[in-house]
């Protein structure tokens, strides 16, 4: 009797075996296969990963597989060796990991037949590639000498220093040298004009994209599309980076610092990460860009005491003759009263630009109208009852939200414990910047783009859509506003409450904050008209605006790295973070003081385990979290102890409503 070994996707350590009917033969090249098993009361489908002699299990023991499924071919052995490597580096169950990157369709014993897939792809018609600026010539030409094998290249350039151009020779090379491209984008929500310009560009080289707004149908087809060749270029988000590609020649990762690229639930992988592992796993090439690339990312490339893990190109100029950067300006706002959140010089330069027919973005990371409700009579505030966060008010749908578990209700007529009819909103959002807007400016059209009212990508594109024809003169936005986008009107940007993030509990906050700041300037005046920008602040001599102010992303990231490495932070440092949450934080608590207390912990040396603390958001959705840090200098002995580790955390006995993870790397805090 023939045995198949069989992954599947549970949260276990091990695989399965099944025994092959009569009726089939497996050979080894069908190592890789579908198939569907009985697995307790009901089936499942499972990838077949070996075909052991023997079994550990006695035979009579052993179920039959159902059926061996041959509508897709085997998954190939660099798959498994991606799915392995993920497995142990994230402390995942093997399984798991295989099964949960597939596409769904395919994990699925009754996938929904194929709708029609309706394309969001508009052609804005197809261009000619243009003459390459210096540095973009310099910079592929250091790539092209390097030749065929792994190298990893960092890409630094400015906003509209013409990255996406220099991505696209590279792209055009590959394709000649009948090979695959794989181009890694954050979120491909906000990046269909990306989506268009490789497809105008290529437009015979089937490209697909994969990302987790397509139908289960669509996203199953295009993944095919890719491991069978069809497709020559495939544009996706971070779960696309598992997609098998047989002729895969360049990985490229689009604005690399982007914490989009972390899986927040699951397996919490970096797929920038796994896309350095799986291009040197593959020998091929693979490009990191960014206008502000990741801290880790920068020490790779330019670490002076260790060779250079990656190598850096920079673009230092914008491509497109005569734009210059905008002008960075500090408004100091100490030395006035701000009218409802905004100084003097901003509101006078957005007149302006309401004179010259230009428009302008205020740049606030905070949405909804206040972040809170509060009572002057009593001290009442609006708390979520189910987390210890504060219910923010969201005017244009009269009620209170939670930002943390989605709870809502109502906006109280009056405060609900004094009866006081006069509660007050306390500090701004976007909605309230959107209304003093109005107030201020009557003639002006706004327009407000946060998740509010950019929930789907239709009404995404539909705003952008506005802002493209002129039909807005003053745009009010998040973060959302900041990435990839070039609006030629745009010729001002205003950034109200950058303060907060730097002197914030996280450490990585400035990081974020330099990132978004230089991300939102980069919109103003991408075209012919000059752009300024205008940072209200009240530390307007803090070394991380001086550095905006001269956009000298090297001397930021410099003065950071030097810091992290005072203070024992990473990339000086390698991390793990083990977090529980249970009804009561005695339990959670009890739980990872057991982890802590682990007796083989002395046998890991180079491994520190800090005290269990409850998180910053200590309550979410009744849920009480905690959490515990593990830091080592060595990656290696992090890992070796992990491994041992997180068996053993398997074996604490908990409450049942207990959960815990382990996430490597963890990038919040
Ligand atoms: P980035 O990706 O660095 O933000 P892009 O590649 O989007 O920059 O380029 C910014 C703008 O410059 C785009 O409008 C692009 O068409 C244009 N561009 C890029 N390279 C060149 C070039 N060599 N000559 C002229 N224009 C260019
Ligand atoms: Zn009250
Ligand atoms: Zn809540």
């Amino acid at each position: 009797m023939q045995i198949a070994r069989v992954a599947l996707d549970v949260p276990l350590h091990r695989f399965f075996d099944y025994l092959v009917s009569e009726r089939e033969t497996l050979c080894a090249t069908d190592v890789g296969l579908r198939v569907l098993v009985p697995f307790g009361r009901k089936a499942k489908i499972g990838i077949i990963v070996d075909l052991p002699a023997s079994s550990d299990f006695p035979i009579a023991q052993l179920k039959s597989i159902e059926t061996v499924l041959r509508d897709l071919p085997a998954l190939p052995p660099d798959w498994f060796r991606l799915s392995e490597f993920c497995a142990a580096y994230y402390q995942a169950p093997l399984g798991e990991v295989m099964l949960s990157t597939l596409p769904a369709g395919l994990r699925r014993i009754d996938p929904p037949t194929a709708r029609k897939s309706q394309s969001l792809l508009k052609l804005p018609p197809p261009q000619e590639a243009p003459e390459l600026t210096a540095e973009q010539k310099t910079a592929l030409a250091t790539m092209a000498d390097d030749g065929k094998g792994f190298k990893a290249y960092l890409l630094h350039g400015v906003t509209g220093s013409g990255k996406t151009e220099v991505y696209l020779r590279l792209v055009e090379t590959a394709l000649l040298a009948g090979q695959q491209v794989l181009l890694l984008v954050p979120e491909i929500n906000l990046t269909p004009q990306l989506e268009a310009r490789v497809a105008a560009r290529f437009p015979s080289a089937g490209l697909v994209s994969l990302h987790s707004e397509l139908s289960e149908a669509a996203r199953t087809r295009n993944w095919r599309a890719a491991f069978e060749g069809r497709a020559r270029i495939v544009l996706g988000t971070r779960l696309s980076i598992f997609t098998p590609m047989p002729d895969l020649g360049l990985i490229v990762v689009d604005e690399e610092h982007d914490s989009s690229f972390k899986q927040q639930d699951g397996m919490r992988y970096s797929a920038r990460d796994v896309a350095v592992f799986r291009a040197r796993e593959r020998g091929i090439p693979i490009v990191l860009g960014s206008a502000t690339p990741s801290l880790e990312s920068w020490a790779n490339a330019t670490d002076s005491r260790t060779p250079a893990r990656y190598t850096l190109l920079t673009l230092h100029e914008r491509a497109v003759e005569n734009a210059r950067l905008p002008v960075v300006q500090r408004i100091d706002t100490r030395l006035e009263k701000l009218q409802n959140g905004f100084s003097g010089a901003l509101l006078l330069a957005i007149e302006k630009r309401l004179e010259r027919g230009e428009q302008s973005l205020v740049f606030l990371n905070r949405r909804g109208y206040a972040p809170v409700l509060t009572c002057t009579c009593c001290g009442w505030i609006s708390h979520c009852t189910r987390c210890a966060a504060n219910l923010v008010l969201h005017l244009a749908d009269g009620c209170l939200r939670c930002h943390h578990c989605g709870f809502e209700s109502r906006v109280p007529k009056g405060c609900p414990t004094c009866g006081n009819q006069d509660i007050q909103a306390f500090g701004r959002g976007t909605q309230q910047l959107e209304v003093v807007l109005a107030e201020r400016f009557p003639q002006a059209r706004i327009l407000r783009i946060d998740r509010d009212s950019a929930k789907s990508r239709k009404q995404w594109e539909a705003l952008v859509e506005q802002i493209y024809r002129g039909e807005a003169d003053i745009l009010v936005g998040t973060q959302m506003l900041a990435k990839g986008h070039d609006f030629p009107k745009l010729t001002l940007v205003g950034a109200l409450g950058a303060d907060a993030a730097l002197f914030a509990a996280d450490w990585r906050a400035p990081e974020r904050l330099f990132a978004q700041l230089m991300q939102v300037a980069g919109r103003a005046g991408r075209a012919a008209l000059p752009g300024e920008v205008l940072i209200q602040t009240q530390f307007p001599d803090h070394p991380l605006y001086a550095a905006l102010v001269r956009h000298d992303y090297p001397a930021f990231a410099n003065e950071q790295l030097k810091e992290r490495e005072q203070a024992g932070f990473p990339p000086y440092t390698y991390q793990a973070m083990l977090r529980a949450e249970a009804p009561l934080m005695a339990d959670t608590l009890a739980f990872l003081t057991s982890a802590r207390a682990w007796p083989q912990l002395g046998m890991h040396g180079d491994v520190m385990l800090y005290d269990p603390v409850p998180m910053r958001l200590a309550r979410r959705a009744n849920l009480e979290r905690a959490q515990l840090l593990i830091e080592s200098p060595s990656r290696r002995a992090l890992q070796n102890f992990l491994g041992a580790w997180g068996v053993a955390l398997n074996a604490i006995k908990a409450t049942s409503r207990l959960r815990w993870h382990l996430e490597v790397d963890p990038l919040e805090f």
